[in-house]
């Protein structure tokens, strides 16, 4: 079986759609683009110089390399945690790899080189590798696809894998995955054992390894499992049925986004990139409604996914309370994996207008500022920070009133998720086709590439985003001949405008959400683009009863809040409205929250005193009480509960007298 046919190019990111045929876009090498100073490259640097360390000593406290230990013959001992402990080192494998092969760095390549020797001691001379089967006193594999995560985890180590490979064309790693994948192949398949896993991950790293091995049967095995889908091969979830595995329609004929958020928005991922490859049009069909649906009915203003604690799942259409959502970090990951997916299919600017929603908001909040702290479940309120729920599980009492962020989770899927989108964020900047370059992201940043015609471009980019809306452009080089700069021009941008060397461009048209400047760019160049960024106030569709009559502030990509401890009254955020007549106004705090724009607000106080001791009454005996005019101050969403966690909200009722 080996050797592979692998590919020697330079390295590409987690996608490489270089050679796939049903594209509109193409991605970049992966060191075509880096940070310079600004919002990213600050906590990108807290990434690499604290969370990757401090995961490393997370993996061990929590029994993640001792399960492997065991597993080896090491030691020992009994499996720690849940059956996908392995899944967590091989997404904190898969942030390392990223960032080694931006910069080198002794001490994680100390700590990654001594993980796979771990991993590579423990697989098993048929390919086979997961500890929590393993260790087990009869260690069968295979004996329960629907929970057993098996394949999951056998996802996340072929993306790592491919991460060293691309990264740093290191094959160690990639060449224990390459076993694992042929073991895996030689198990299942149409003319083999049936099935597929109750948490999809697989699929989409199967058609990575495809593209960076040119091995067809990697993606012929994603399309099986794919195809496995809706055939009951499952037993379904005691409790939730078959839409929690997504396992209740054959793929082709989904309709509705239903069951269990991540494993829906994975599956999406693995899709569209089989539909990347074979271009089954059926398939990307099924994509455009799921996609639809969720647009229309079940998403979150911070680019949330998953109305529901029970089964971790989406709700009913417009089933979306502020408070008692789930909106776990690992679903916003995985939306914005889709939706880049579904951006190099279709071109459509609107796709990475949900990858800047959920990237700003959803799952930035998940990390603190410190780097050593992460949010499981992102709520869009906290009442009185009485009680918060931090994962799946129950908080212990004393985590009744927390005061921080959890330092790690019994169920960690999310901090290593959040750290591997982190060092791989340039990927998703920009991309490039024969005839120019596509910048979805505004970043300060340089971006260096050829175009598929082969002609070699330099780009510069200026900005303060996200606090502000000016982003300049400068040409740094390019050849003689004409080509296109096509530049996203956000949904909530009311008036752009831009120039190019001093000169306004008048009318501006826009193709799918993109300014599309064809021309025969000079070295030297300036392009000048201003979005606009007033804050604005949000309304939700009324259907959405929870938030019916409430507002949220926007400013740019930016959601915000209320925080208590920022108000003239505190403990008063449930009576509080907002004057939808009184300008927003928005300030620089360069100490607070490592840097942050609030928002001044004006509005008020309702008089609960006036309804105490009852909670309805008839609307024919007028409410006495008299408000309390007050000054609002919002702060970015994300940044909420840095300073201790105390009551929140992003909906505030609209005043109404
Ligand atoms: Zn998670």
């Amino acid at each position: 079986m080996f050797p592979h046919n692998r590919d020697k190019s330079p390295g590409f990111g987690p996608v490489d759609n270089s050679k796939s045929s049903h594209v509109c876009w193409k991605t970049m090498e992966f060191k075509s683009a880096s940070f310079n100073e600004g919002f990213w490259a600050r906590r990108i640097t807290v990434n690499r110089e604290i969370s990757l360390r401090y995961a490393f000593e997370m993996l061990e406290k929590s029994g993640n390399f001792d399960n492997l230990r065991i597993a080896a013959g090491l030691i020992k001992g009994n499996y720690r945690g849940y059956p996908f402990q392995d899944s967590d080192i091989y997404k904190w494998l898969e942030a390392m790899a990223w960032e080694l092969g931006r910069e080198p760095d002794k001490e994680l390549l100390s700590m990654a080189n001594w993980a796979i020797t771990l991993i590579a001691a423990a697989q098993r001379p048929d390919g086979y590798i997961n500890s929590y089967v393993q260790t087990r006193e009869f260690p069968e594999p295979w004996m329960d696809l629907t929970n057993g995560h098996e394949l999951y985890c056998a996802g996340h180590l072929f993306q790592a894998g491919i991460a060293f490979q691309r990264a740093l064309g290191d094959d160690h790693l990639l060449n224990i995955a390459c076993r694992f994948a042929d073991h895996i192949c030689s198990t299942f398949g149409l003319d083999k054992r049936h099935g597929t896993c109750g948490h999809p991950e697989v699929e989409m790293a199967l058609v990575e390894l495809y593209r960076l091995t040119g091995e067809p049967r990697y993606l012929d095995l994603a399309k099986f499992f794919i195809d496995q889908r809706g055939q009951n091969t499952m037993k379904g979830h005691r409790a939730y049925g078959s839409e929690y595995h997504q396992d209740h329609v054959p793929v082709r004929q989904v309709v509705k986004a239903a069951g269990h958020a991540v494993r829906q928005l994975y599956l999406a991922s693995g899709v569209t990139d089989l539909y990347l490859e074979t271009g089954e049009q059926p398939l990307f069909d099924a994509m455009l409604r799921l996609s639809n649906d969720i647009i229309e009915t079940k998403l979150y203003i911070t680019g949330g996914l998953g109305s529901r604690f029970d089964g971790e799942a989406f709700g009913d259409p417009y089933e979306l309370p502020p408070d008692q959502c789930y909106c776990e970090t690992c679903a916003a990951i995985a939306s914005l994996m889709w939706n880049w997916r579904m951006l190099l299919v279709s071109g459509e600017g609107r796709y990475a207008d949900l990858m800047e929603q959920a990237l700003y908001n959803n799952i930035l909040a998940s990390p603190a500022l410190d780097g050593k702290h992460y949010f499981y479940i992102n709520p869009l309120m906290l009442r009185d920070a009485k009680y918060l729920r931090f994962s799946t599980e129950l908080p212990s009492k004393e985590h009744l009133i927390p005061d921080q962020r959890p330092e790690w989770h019994d169920c960690a899927c999310c901090p290593p998720n959040v750290m591997r989108l982190f060092s791989s964020l340039t990927h998703y900047l920009a991309t490039r086709d024969a005839h120019g370059i596509q910048i979805h992201h505004f970043a300060p940043a340089d971006i260096r590439c050829d175009l598929t015609s082969g002609q070699s471009i330099k780009l510069s980019l200026m900005t303060d985003y996200p606090w502000q809306g000016q982003v300049k452009l400068r040409i740094v080089e390019t050849g003689n001949s004409q080509w296109a700069l096509s530049l996203r021009i956000p949904e909530w941008s009311q008036h752009p405008s831009l120039s190019i060397n001093g000169n306004m461009l008048r009318d501006l048209n826009l193709e799918k959400g993109y300014l599309v400047l064809e021309r025969s760019w000079q070295a030297g160049d300036i392009i000048d683009l201003e979005l606009g960024m007033e804050p604005m106030l949000i309304a939700s569709n009324p259907r959405v009863d929870a938030t019916r009559g409430c507002l949220a502030i926007q400013r740019g990509p930016i959601i915000y809040c209320l925080e208590d401890r920022d108000q003239e009254i505190n403990g008063r955020l449930l009576d509080v409205e907002i004057d939808k007549h009184h300008p927003l106004l928005p300030r620089w705090e360069g100490d607070l929250l490592d840097g942050v724009m609030v928002i001044d607000a004006e509005g008020q106080f309702v008089d609960s005193e006036a309804w105490r001791g009852s909670l309805y009454r008839p609307v024919t005996v007028p409410v006495q009480g008299i408000p309390c005019p007050t000054h609002l101050v919002a702060i970015p969403y994300y940044a909420w509960g840095n300073r201790g966690i105390g009551g929140m909200r992003v909906w505030i009722p609209e005043k109404t007298l």
